[in-house]
């Protein structure tokens, strides 16, 4: 799903998240595990007003792991509580009880003070579309309740989800990204959060390729069959020529012996979105 987003959108659905803050404890931030701070609300500290937060890495599985660790890292320096998940098996799921109760550990106490029984962790899930807030959402109740593709503007009653210590806010919070980076769109769009209608997938492939030829030229000349690995990735026409390559593999071809490198882009992307070429990060924090 992608939202277009305009500054009445945007205002919207911060108003929203506003709104569902009177009625937690916590927030469980979403973001991309390969991609963390292109995945992340620009303002989100501002619009989560100082709520005890846990920062989720979700598609830790498809991410670079050791890059992941590094990202963990960053965030704890940062005074966060930080881990990898994967919401579409669970795993990393248990860390998030564990958590919110460290989070809340004072308040969990004050009530166990004054004689009373601590009452469940009520928690809201905040991203930006397609980072897997529903399929965490469903994975923690267990069952199927977010419905994917929830749009800010839609109001509807809210529900409370019952997860073992923690009931959940069954409409999640949704956010944008970040625009003004061109680079920040490239990196989503290479994950898919960004559809090709919105950039051309042609630049999307571009920007992959030459990101691979950097870090991960092993997995790329291994999947497509390449050897020679271009010296150069800030000549444009080296890293059209690994495209080119790689269309050529594929049998891209239109008359006259041109690649069609259109089709060679949606190729590259394809295959790496489904994890062809192993675990990528597409930012690292050091
Ligand atoms: P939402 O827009 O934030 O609610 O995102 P969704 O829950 O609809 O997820 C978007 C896509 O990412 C879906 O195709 C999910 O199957 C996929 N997805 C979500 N979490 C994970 C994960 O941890 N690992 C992988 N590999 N895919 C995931």
């Amino acid at each position: 799903m992608t939202i277009q987003w305009f500054p009445g959108h945007m205002t919207r659905a911060r108003r929203q998240i506003e709104a569902k803050l009177k009625l937690i404890d916590l927030v469980i931030e979403l973001i991309d595990a390969r991609l963390p701070l292109s995945s992340r609300n620009p303002m989100i500290d501002d619009i989560l007003q100082g709520k005890p937060r846990m920062i989720i890495l979700n598609k830790a599985d498809l991410a670079d792991p050791v890059v992941s660790q590094q990202w963990i890292a960053y965030f704890k320096e940062q005074g966060h509580v930080a881990f990898p998940v994967d919401a579409t098996t669970g795993t990393g799921l248990k860390e998030i009880p564990i958590q919110a109760k460290l989070l809340l550990k004072e308040k969990i106490d004050r009530q166990i003070s004054k004689g009373m029984n601590p009452r469940p962790i009520r928690a809201l899930i905040v991203g930006i579309p397609n980072v897997g807030k529903s399929t965490l959402i469903n994975r923690m109740a267990g069952r199927n309740i977010a419905a994917t593709g929830d749009r800010p503007g839609v109001t509807k009653a809210q529900q409370w989800i019952k997860t073992g210590e923690i009931e959940l806010l069954d409409t999640p919070g949704i956010l944008w990204p970040k625009f003004e980076d061109q680079n920040v769109g490239y990196r989503l769009a290479v994950t898919g959060a960004i559809k090709e209608e919105i950039l051309n997938v042609e630049d999307i492939a571009f920007f992959a390729t030459k990101y691979f030829i950097q870090y991960y030229w092993d997995a790329m000349a291994e999947r497509f069959e390449l050897t020679e690995r271009p010296e150069d990735t800030e000549n444009p026409d080296d890293v059209v020529s690994v495209m080119e390559a790689i269309g050529r593999k594929r049998g891209c071809i239109v008359s006259g012996g041109r690649v069609d490198l259109e089709k060679a882009s949606k190729i590259i992307l394809r295959e790496l979105r489904a994890g062809k070429l192993g675990r990528f990060s597409l930012e690292a924090p050091y």
